[in-house]
């Protein structure tokens, strides 16, 4: 009893940067960031594997060797900064966690995502966003420039691959986690790369399956919330 209150403080900082992920109170806060940042790009692969297991789709195989790629990267974090892998990765049994949080979210959106492809296609953008926030408020914070590194470009991928779950989606997905606006800008930077060569940076913002200027977060042709600027100037 005496020893709870006492703890709490140390733990703080870490919840709120990663509010939804229960602790490990054996493992120091920077630790178990990264399991549970291992265990996060875990969860996207082992969740693409049984949406393509249901689905057939080729989107969630890509992905999932995405993210396998991914974890491989994080594994090398460990081996550098001396850290045990958690169970869960050492044994690679698909669908299991050490922290709790996340094997409560692979039960959840699996099951969310049984419901239809399109379900499955949005759990795919939920987990993206969720990613690319975790990533962000770590990048933030990290000090070593490889490790840095490292992070950027797992952060790149899920730019990448929220691009694409929301493509299949026709442009229709409304982002959960990140504002509309830098959900916005997430997508725009792909049209910039992919698609309008010579156009200057923030000129891809109209998405397909949006009529108007609505960005990503126009829902059947009409603008919500406060994704709807038309300028494409910032
Ligand atoms: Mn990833
Ligand atoms: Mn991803």
């Amino acid at each position: 009893m005496k020893t709870i209150k006492s703890l709490l403080p140390a733990f703080l900082p870490l919840l709120l940067l990663l509010p939804s992920w229960q602790m490990n109170p054996a493992l120091d806060a920077e630790e178990a960031t990264w399991v549970a940042m291992l265990e996060e790009e875990k969860l996207a692969r082992d969740v693409y594997t049984y949406f393509h297991d249901s689905y057939n789709q080729q989107i969630f195989a890509n992905i999932a060797s995405s993210e396998n790629q991914h974890m491989d990267k994080v594994k090398a974090v460990f081996t550098g900064k001396g850290y045990e892998l958690p169970a869960s990765v050492a044994n690679d049994e698909a669908g299991k966690f050490t922290v709790e949080a996340i094997q409560k979210l692979y039960d959840e959106l699996t099951t969310k995502g049984d419901v239809s492809l399109t379900e499955a296609l949005s759990v795919g953008a939920w987990i993206e966003e969720k990613d690319i926030f975790d990533l962000n408020a770590m990048i933030a914070t990290e000090e070593d420039a490889e490790v840095k590194q490292v992070l950027g470009t797992l952060l790149e991928a899920s730019h990448n691959h929220i691009r694409a779950f929301s493509r299949q989606l026709g442009g229709d997905y409304i982002p959960q986690i990140l504002s509309a606006e830098a959900y916005n800008e997430i997508l725009g930077q792909g049209n910039a790369k992919g698609m309008s060569h010579g156009k200057g940076k923030g000129q891809g913002k109209a998405m397909a399956g949006c009529s108007g200027n609505c960005g990503g977060s126009c829902k059947g042709g009409s603008c919500k919330g406060g994704g709807c600027k038309g300028s494409g100037s910032h």
